[in-house]
């Protein structure tokens, strides 16, 4: 299992690691497989989107939209219920095919670690599945 260690700077913020994936499942010299990508962290999730800056600014919005209007009551313990329920909802990790020792995604499709509780260190977890 390998790690990508992530330092975010925004309370919510969408952190391209695809070359990180990449270098580490080239490097496993898997044939064929799957690759889990997983954040031990409930207030964290794992993406797969389009890395253009309009749509990472969506992604946020869509994201405060989502959480906005409600009277969480896990705000009392520590003021992130928002973090934990899009955490959840996003999902705290990923699963892609690897064939010829390559991840298979589409053009548009990159991976991101989603900062939901920033600024923090983070980290990503890699394992594959031979
Ligand atoms: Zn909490």
């Amino acid at each position: 299992m390998k790690e990508i260690n992530i330092s975010s700077q925004e309370r919510y913020q969408l952190i391209d690691i695809t070359d990180g994936v990449e270098k580490i499942v080239k490097e496993s010299g898997a044939d064929e497989g799957l690759v889990l990508i997983f954040t031990p962290h409930s207030t964290a999730a794992v993406l797969i989107t389009e890395n253009e800056d309009g749509l990472k600014k969506d992604w946020l919005s869509f994201f405060k939209k989502m959480v906005s209007g409600f009277d969480f009551k896990h705000n009392i313990i520590d003021n992130n219920a928002d973090s934990h329920l899009l955490s959840g909802l996003v999902g705290q990790g990923k699963v892609l095919p690897v064939e010829n020792k390559k991840l298979v995604r589409g053009v548009w499709q990159n991976i991101f670690f989603v900062e939901l509780d920033g600024p923090r260190d983070r980290k990503v977890v890699i394992k594959i599945i031979k």
